[in-house]
């Protein structure tokens, strides 16, 4: 089952992409993930993005589509993947859709994670994560049972990103309702898009998103 989880940044995605995950044998692919790694190793792609993520802007549609095409051919995407920030344009969606069809899979699943503007600061400039296996935390929504210890793996070490400040967040608001909302009507015309309301709390949501998957998996 290939999924893409579609909504405005610190919406959600990669925290229920995480949660899902497990249950339904696909893994998450990020491409936030991807990018900030190449920039943390210095690759050429990295240099490239990294201003371009600083400032809240999105990366070139080349880069993008260039990191999932090839990720797409690693044999652990077989069962499925969850796409968690991609696409983000409809540049993106079209490449997507054409990049399916030539590696013979499907997209079977487009949800929307609905949330309004207005608590996104405050998510986003709350979000860390364990600098050790990754396990996302918020520090007011979704603190670790121990404080300062993952619950995950017992890490102490924990990463806030660079771009996740209140200047920025207007930016990528700003990008996502011009370039990526417009995904949500090409979709809605493919007859794929569902919609969850981002607004609940994080386990109601896995619940909703289930819901949606545990239909689609028995079509
Ligand atoms: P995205 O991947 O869409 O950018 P995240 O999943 O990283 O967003 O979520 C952003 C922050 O908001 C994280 O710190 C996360 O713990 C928190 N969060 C996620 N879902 C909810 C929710 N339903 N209610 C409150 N906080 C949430
Ligand atoms: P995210 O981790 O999804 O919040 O993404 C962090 C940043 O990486 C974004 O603000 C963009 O600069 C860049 N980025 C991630 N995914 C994409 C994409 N699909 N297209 C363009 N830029 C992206």
């Amino acid at each position: 089952m290939n999924l893409v989880l579609l909504g405005p940044p610190g919406g959600g995605k990669g925290t229920q992409a995480k949660r899902l995950q497990d249950k339904y044998g696909i893994i998450q692919l990020s491409t936030g993930d991807m990018l900030r790694a190449a920039v943390a190793s210095g690759s050429e792609i990295g240099r490239k993005a990294k201003a371009v993520m600083d400032a809240g802007q999105l990366v070139s549609d080349d880069i993008v589509i260039g990191i999932i095409d090839e990720r797409l051919d690693q044999p652990d995407t077989g069962r499925g993947v969850i796409f968690d920030g991609f696409p983000r344009t409809v540049a993106q969606a079209e490449a997507l859709d054409a990049m399916l069809i030539r590696k013979g899979k499907r997209l079977d699943s487009v949800i929307e994670i609905r949330v309004p503007d207005a608590p996104i600061v405050e998510r986003i400039t709350g979000r860390y994560t364990c600098g050790t296996c990754g396990a996302g935390y918020h520090d007011k929504f979704q603190k670790p049972a121990v404080e300062g210890k993952c619950d995950a793996c017992g890490g102490t070490d924990f990463i806030r990103r660079a771009d996740d400040n209140a200047e920025t967040v207007n930016k990528r608001l700003a990008a996502y309702h011009a370039q990526t909302a417009p995904l949500l009507p090409y979709y809605e015309t493919h007859g794929i898009l569902r919609i969850v309301d981002g607004m609940q709390d994080i386990g109601k949501v896995t619940k909703d998103l289930e819901i949606i998957l545990d239909g689609a998996a028995v079509k």
